[in-house]
C-alpha cells in the first residue's frame, strides 16, 4: 500500500511570524487565577504580579478560587505539618545545588549544541531558578516522566513505561527511577497526564504510592484508561484525578499555574501543557502531531499556540519522535484511507493486531468493518477495558450489533468477522500470538484469512515479530504488515509540523524530548534553521537537572538518579541491577550449583558433593572435570578450621574458586550456587 503524506488542502493556512529576540517571560506572569476556558483577548490584559506572597492554594479542584485559600493553607494535607518537615528536610542537598555550577562537557552535535555560551556563577544563596528534570524519556522511547521545580513546587508531567531491552530477561518493563522525587515528595503539587499511552501513563499504578499519591489532572479519556487500569491493583492507593479539558488553567502550589492545550495525536484527548511560571512559561507538546482531519477529534487551534508564542515562552519541550521523517504528519484520514486499501483486498476472517491504547485505529477499523459488512469481536483484557471504557465516553462510536463476543465467532460466515487482537509487536502472551500458535480457546486461523499487524517494531522486539511474520506466512494466510497499527508510528509530528511549531511558539529555548538521542539532535538542527541560536538548544540526559533564568541555562552538577527500575511478575525495583545480572548469566552461561553435607564438628565431607548444573555444559561428558570439582570442593571444606564453621565464608571461597576453575577449562562463566548443608 502507499502512505500518502499530504495533508488535506484545508489545513489552516499557516504564516510566519518573526522571532522576537527580546522575550522577557519574567515579567509575565501571572499569579492570578483567569476564568477558566477563556482566554484575554490581547497581551494587555496581562499583568504582572510579583510572585510571593500568594496564598498557598490547594492543589486538589481545578478551581482553586472557589476554595478558601487560607484554610486550606493550615489543613494538613497528607500526613501534616508539610512544610516544616519539608524544609528541614531539604535545606541541605539545595544548598549543595545551588552552589555549584556545571558546563555540560558536550561534544555534543559538531561541538556545539547544548553548550551555554558562558558561565553566571552568581545567585548561590537562594535558588530563583526554575528546574526541569526527566527521569524519563530523553534517548529513549518510553517510560516518560518530566518534573518542573521552583522552589517548594514542584509539577511532575506524565509517568510512563517502557518495554523491556533484548538484553533484560524476565522483565515486562522498565519505569522511571522516581528517588529524586521521593525524596521530594511533599512538594510534588500535582501530576499531570497528557494523554492515554503506557509510555505516558503505564507507571501510575507503580509509583503514586512512592510520590505520596499526588493530585492527578488529565482529560476524560486518560482518566478513565488510568482508572480501569487501576482497579488491578488493589492494594495501590486511590487515586484522585481531576478531569480537565483543552482551555482550563489550574493553579498548582504558589508558583505553577498551568494551561492545558488540545493536540492531535492517535489517540483522543491529547493534551499539551503551558507552565506559567516565575522565570517564564514552559511548553510541553505531549505527543502531537498536526491533523487537519482528525478521527473523532478536532484540529489543533493554531490561534491559541500563536498567542502562547505572544505572550513569551522560555522553554518548549518538544515531542521529537518522528523528527527524522520529512514532510507533514500523516492524517489520520490518510490512514483510514490506507486501511480501507486492505479491507477491500481482505480475504476471509480479518485478524488484526493491536495495541490496547490505539484508540483512533481501532475507532478506524470498527467504522471499516461496518462498512464492509463485517461484526467485530475484541480480544485480549487490556483492550476490551479500554473498549468499554472509550465507548461509555464517546471517544469510539460503534453501531448496535456490531460487536460480537469470541464464542459468537461461528455464528458468521468466515469473512464476515473482524477480530481485534492484542499484539501487534508479536508479545509472548497476548491474543494474537495465542491465535497465531494455536493456543487460543476458540479460534483458529484458516488459510485464506486476513492478518494485519505493525511492522515497525518497539526496537527489542525485532525477532518476536520476525517469528510471528513467518508463523503466519507458514499458516497460508494473507499478511498486511501496516506499520500505522503500532503506537509511535503515525502519530506524531514530522519535520514540516515541527518546523510549525516553532514558528508559532517562538521559544527562546528549545529542549527536544520523547525521542532518541538522534531524533532529538535532528530537531535542535530544526530549531536552529528556525532561528533559535544553537546555544539555546539543550539536548539532555536523563536525570540531568537543567536551571533556567529568564535568560540562561546550564545543568547542574548533581544529577537526579535515572537508572532504569524494572518491573516483572514479582515486583517492582526489587529486580535490581544483580537480580538482572544473574539472570544474563544463567541465561548466557548457566548455572552450576554445589550441594555439599558437612559435619559441623569434625568440619568433613560426608560422600562426594553432589552437582547440578544447566545449561552449561552435558555433565556426563564431562566427568573428569566434574571429579576435579568435587575434589576441590572438599579440599576447600575441610582445610577450613574454624569452629563453628563460617559458612559464608565457605560458601564465597567455592563459588570464587570454583567459578575460576570452570573458566580456565571451559571459557564460560556460569553462575556457581554453593549450597552447604550441615548434617
Ligand atoms: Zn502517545
Ligand atoms: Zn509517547
Amino acid at each position: 500500500m502507499t502512505e500518502k503524506e499530504e495533508l488535506k488542502k484545508d489545513q489552516p493556512a499557516f504564516v510566519a511570524e518573526p522571532l522576537t529576540s527580546q522575550q522577557q517571560p519574567h515579567a509575565q506572569f501571572v499569579a492570578t487565577q483567569r476564568p477558566r476556558g477563556r482566554r484575554p483577548s490581547g497581551p494587555g490584559v496581562r499583568r504582572y504580579v510579583p510572585p510571593p506572597p500568594v496564598p498557598r492554594t490547594q492543589s486538589g479542584g481545578t478551581r482553586p478560587d472557589s476554595a478558601n485559600p487560607q484554610a486550606k493553607q493550615d489543613a494538613p494535607r497528607s500526613g501534616g505539618q508539610r512544610k516544616s518537615r519539608s524544609r528541614a528536610r531539604f535545606s541541605e542537598p539545595r544548598a549543595k545545588i545551588s552552589t555549584q555550577r556545571y558546563l555540560p562537557p558536550t561534544p555534543i552535535h559538531e561541538g556545539k549544541i547544548g553548550t551555554p555560551k558562558e558561565l553566571v556563577t552568581q545567585f548561590a544563596q537562594e535558588d530563583n531558578t526554575l528546574k526541569i528534570i526527566a527521569l524519563g524519556g530523553l534517548g529513549e522511547i518510553g517510560k516518560n516522566m518530566y518534573v518542573l521545580e521552583y522552589k517548594d513546587d514542584i509539577v511532575v508531567i506524565d509517568a510512563g513505561i517502557m518495554f523491556p531491552e533484548d538484553n533484560m530477561p524476565g522483565i515486562d518493563f522498565v519505569i522511571p527511577n522516581t528517588k529524586y522525587l521521593e525524596d521530594r515528595k511533599d512538594r510534588i503539587r500535582g501530576l499531570i497526564l497528557t494523554h492515554g499511552h503506557q509510555d505516558h501513563v503505564g507507571a501510575v499504578p507503580y509509583l503514586q504510592q512512592r510520590l505520596g499519591n499526588p493530585d492527578i489532572y488529565t482529560a476524560q479519556l486518560t482518566r478513565g484508561i488510568v482508572l480501569k487500569r487501576h482497579t488491578e491493583f488493589p492494594n495501590a492507593p486511590k487515586l484522585n484525578i481531576h478531569n480537565v479539558k483543552s482551555g482550563d488553567v489550574v493553579k498548582l502550589g504558589d508558583y505553577f499555574e498551568i494551561e492545558f492545550f488540545h493536540m492531535n495525536h492517535n489517540i483522543p484527548d491529547d493534551l499539551g501543557v503551558l507552565a506559567r511560571t516565575p522565570v517564564g512559561n514552559v511548553i510541553h507538546t505531549a505527543d502531537f502531531k498536526f491533523d487537519a482531519n482528525p478521527v473523532n477529534d478536532v484540529p489543533v487551534n493554531f490561534d491559541v499556540l500563536r498567542k502562547f508564542g505572544d505572550e513569551g515562552v522560555l522553554a518548549l519541550l518538544c515531542d521529537s519522535t518522528d523528527a527524522e521523517t520529512v514532510g507533514h504528519s500523516i492524517s489520520e484520514a490518510t490512514i483510514y484511507e490506507n486501511l480501507e486499501v486492505i479491507f477491500k483486498e481482505a480475504t476471509g476472517t480479518m485478524f488484526v493486531g493491536t495495541f490496547s491504547s490505539m484508540i483512533n485505529r481501532i475507532q478506524q477499523l470498527i467504522q471499516l468493518s461496518e462498512k464492509y459488512g463485517r461484526k467485530v469481536i475484541f480480544d485480549g483484557y487490556s483492550l476490551k477495558s479500554n473498549i468499554e471504557i472509550a465507548k461509555e465516553l464517546g471517544y469510539i462510536k460503534m453501531h448496535k450489533g456490531t460487536q460480537i463476543s469470541m464464542d459468537q465467532i461461528d455464528n458468521y460466515p468466515r469473512e464476515k468477522v473482524t477480530v481485534i487482537a492484542t499484539g501487534a509487536q508479536g508479545e509472548e502472551n497476548a491474543s494474537l500470538m495465542r491465535i497465531v500458535n494455536r493456543e487460543h480457546r476458540h479460534v483458529v486461523l484458516k488459510k485464506g484469512d486476513t492478518v494485519i499487524f505493525s511492522s515497525s517494531v518497539v526496537p527489542g522486539n525485532e525477532r518476536s515479530v520476525q517469528r510471528l511474520k513467518d508463523m503466519l506466512y507458514r499458516t497460508g494466510l494473507k499478511v498486511f504488515h501496516y506499520k500505522m497499527m503500532d503506537i509511535h508510528a503515525g502519530g506524531h509530528a514530522r519535520q514540516e509540523d515541527l518546523k510549525e511549531i516553532i514558528e508559532l511558539l517562538r521559544p527562546k529555548f528549545l529542549m527536544p524530548i520523547h525521542g532518541q538521542y538522534s531524533m532529538m539532535i535532528t530537531l535542535g538542527k530544526i530549531g536552529q534553521e528556525k532561528g533559535i541560536p544553537e546555544e539555546n538548544v539543550i539536548v539532555a540526559d536523563n536525570g540531568q537537572i537543567i536551571h533556567f533564568t529568564p535568560d540562561q541555562w546550564w545543568i547542574d552538577k548533581q544529577t537526579a538518579p535515572s537508572n532504569f527500575v524494572m518491573v516483572d511478575g514479582l515486583g517492582i525495583g526489587d529486580i535490581g541491577n544483580v537480580v538482572l545480572r544473574d539472570r544474563q548469566v544463567l541465561a548466557e552461561d548457566g548455572m552450576f550449583v554445589i550441594i555439599a553435607l558437612v559435619d559441623p564438628r569434625t568440619g568433613q565431607v560426608n560422600r562426594s558433593p553432589d552437582i547440578i548444573s544447566r545449561g552449561f555444559v552435558y555433565l556426563k561428558e564431562q566427568k573428569e572435570l566434574l571429579a576435579q570439582v568435587r575434589k576441590q570442593v572438599r579440599r576447600i571444606i575441610e582445610s577450613d578450621k574454624a569452629r563453628p564453621m563460617n559458612v559464608q565464608y565457605l560458601k564465597d571461597q567455592i563459588r570464587d574458586e570454583v567459578g575460576r576453575f570452570l573458566f580456565q577449562k571451559t571459557e564460560r562463566r556460569p553462575m556457581v550456587l554453593p549450597v552447604i548443608i550441615e548434617t
